[in-house]
């Protein structure tokens, strides 16, 4: 053979050894997740399912047992003849991933196992104004809070949920309205502190997958979700998979116009959905009007100190001008909920954040509204179903790990 035929020969070889690696990463994930969704599988029906040999099946489930991802079902002395077959059983929490939910007043986190169990969530205050440095290195802190409550935690590395709009999978923040943040590169300098491999992602999809596979949207195909807390944010799920769009802005709704000329908005257009309808928005408004000298309950409050909860807690006494903000955000929100609907014909919309939890009968009212507004014409239109958030404030947590979590259980053995 000639120089170049053995340079030919040994690429082919090593072709070979790649494509026999990534042959048997696969495989392992096929069986990895087979048990994981049918417990109590024996090898012989693993293999059967599968199509694969008993003694790879044999080989392959050998490797899982003895790194903890499953456990074999303790054997029934039946005293009948021969070998019983063993059944096997998926270890969710053989390994975690940190979930990190960051919002412009607090950062959260948390370790979640591998079939979406949360610990204990620890929380550090936002200072206003904090620049991303600032926030980084809270992040970071936090994480080593967490990591050092679970010594011995196996840990994949770390889905981050961050306001605003962001590239996938580079992970640079591209323009977060609420923090004043443009194209900041956050998976890339998370990475460098914690030294962990880090996948950062908007937060409401975050929050979007944990409904979508453990709560509210569970067993649809397509579905739509808003989340309404500081801030007002969307995403869709379309046939299973998260629709990100050409720049990771698809269904960011808090930024639809919806008043021509209506108040600044922190994006820098005016009337967004998210200045009448967010926590933020409803204050800033309350301030606007009571500067203006509009009778409220609200006047004995401190400027400074006038907040949602003081805002929510006036609508419900009756307070005139809390009532008016409240009804006109609910219709706002309905009107977001019949675009979203009209947009995507989803099966349901999911409605989430610290607005929709404080907003007592808030959330039968945009109901109310988005009846008003949704086009009528399809059949499905009077059966889609708009709904709270199952999984709530841990939502964020849950689908930032889970990230994480869906790339091990894609291929649960590290790239030789
Ligand atoms: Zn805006």
């Amino acid at each position: 053979m000639d120089e170049a035929g053995a340079r030919g020969a040994g690429r082919h070889a090593q072709a070979r050894k790649v494509s026999g690696r990534l042959m048997h990463q696969a495989n392992r994930a096929l069986v990895l997740n087979l048990i994981r969704r049918h417990p109590s599988l024996s090898r012989a029906r693993i293999a059967r399912e599968t199509g694969l040999s008993p003694a790879t099946v044999g080989t392959i489930v050998d490797h899982l047992l003895a790194e903890n991802l499953v456990h074999e079902e303790t054997k029934v002395a039946t005293g009948a003849v021969g070998r019983r077959p063993v059944g096997l059983r998926f270890n969710p929490q053989a390994r975690q991933a940190l979930g990190i939910d960051i919002d412009v007043l607090e950062i959260t986190a948390a370790l979640v196992d591998l079939g979406g169990g949360m610990g204990p969530a620890r929380r550090l205050p936002v200072p206003p104004g904090a620049g991303p440095a600032l926030v980084l290195d809270l992040t970071a802190d936090l994480v080593r809070q967490v990591l050092a409550q679970a010594p011995g935690a196996l840990v994949l590395g770390a889905g981050v949920a961050l306001p605003g709009m962001v590239s996938w999978p580079e992970g640079v923040s591209l323009f977060s309205p609420n923090f004043g943040w443009r194209d900041v590169p956050f998976k890339a300098l998370l990475q460098e502190r914690l030294g962990l491999g880090v996948l950062v992602e908007n937060e409401v999809r975050a929050a979007a997958l944990a409904e979508f596979r453990y709560g509210a949207a569970r067993g649809t195909r397509t579905a739509a979700f808003i989340d309404v807390g500081y801030g007002v944010g969307g995403a869709v799920i379309v046939d299973g998979s998260l629709y990100r769009g050409v720049h990771g802005a698809a269904a960011e709704i808090g930024h639809n116009t919806i008043e021509p000329g209506g108040p600044l908005c922190a994006c820098g257009k005016q009337g967004c959905l998210e200045v009448f309808a967010s926590a933020s928005g409803m204050v800033a408004r309350a301030l606007e009007a009571l500067d203006a000298g509009r009778a409220s309950s609200l006047h004995s409050v401190p400027r400074a100190a006038l907040d949602f909860d003081q805002l929510a807690l006036a609508a419900a006494a009756g307070d005139c001008l809390a009532v008016e903000l409240a009804e006109r955000a609910a219709a706002y929100l309905g009107l977001a909920v019949a675009n979203m609907i009209d947009n995507w014909d989803p099966e349901m919309v999911v409605l989430s954040g610290s607005v929709i939890r404080a907003g007592g009968r808030l959330l039968e009212e945009i109901e109310a509204f988005e009846q008003r507004f949704v086009l009528r014409s399809g059949a499905a239109n009077g059966s889609v179903a708009v709904t709270r958030s199952l999984l709530g404030a841990e939502a964020k947590i849950v689908g930032a790990a889970g990230l994480v979590i869906a790339e091990f259980l894609a291929a649960p053995l590290a790239p030789a």
